[in-house]
């Protein structure tokens, strides 16, 4: 198994133990008319919803489908997701590297966005600086943040992880 399957199979385990239902198709897409009423656009901070809208339009002309496996957390999902993460890892300091707390999480904030599948992080990571769309964590090439400034300046450096983060001190 590649590193990266490896992290997506893990990811989706825990989604999955957690959620119940993250794997349903359902509850993911973007592509509908009532999308602020969807899992995973529901709370988003309003900047981010219409950056990754427009994203999701421009990928689906070049015949990508991006979809949000995970947007807005409440506080106790974040805390649900990582006490998963703490069981999977098997230390709250291996967890941190890949789930943040109710506190920090960006996702809490309604700051981020966690997309897929594969072809959709792929084309992102590509386009997504043009709509203001970054990576924020090497390590975690699902997950998308708005930086307005990207459009002209291009993304920040990535950060390797969660902890390499400020905020998430
Ligand atoms: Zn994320």
């Amino acid at each position: 198994m590649t590193t990266i399957s490896r992290i997506l199979t893990g990811v989706v385990a825990i989604a999955a133990a957690v959620v119940g239902v993250a794997a349903s198709p359902t509850l993911d897409g973007v592509r509908h008319d009532d999308a602020t009423t969807r899992v995973g656009t529901t709370g988003l901070d309003p900047g981010l919803r219409a950056a990754i809208r427009r994203a999701t339009d421009a990928a689906a002309a070049d015949g990508v489908t991006v979809r949000i496996t995970s947007g807005w957390r409440s506080p106790a999902h974040q805390r649900r997701l990582l006490a998963a993460a703490v069981e999977e890892y098997g230390s709250e300091e291996e967890a941190a590297r890949w789930v943040a707390t109710p506190e920090t999480s960006p996702h809490v904030q309604g700051e981020a966005v966690d997309i897929g599948p594969y072809d959709a992080m792929d084309w992102m990571s590509r386009h997504g600086s043009a709509f203001g769309l970054c990576q924020i964590y090497a390590n975690e090439p699902w997950h998308y943040e708005v930086r307005p400034r990207a459009v002209e300046d291009g993304c920040p450096a990535a950060y390797d992880d969660p902890t390499q983060d400020p905020r998430m001190r």
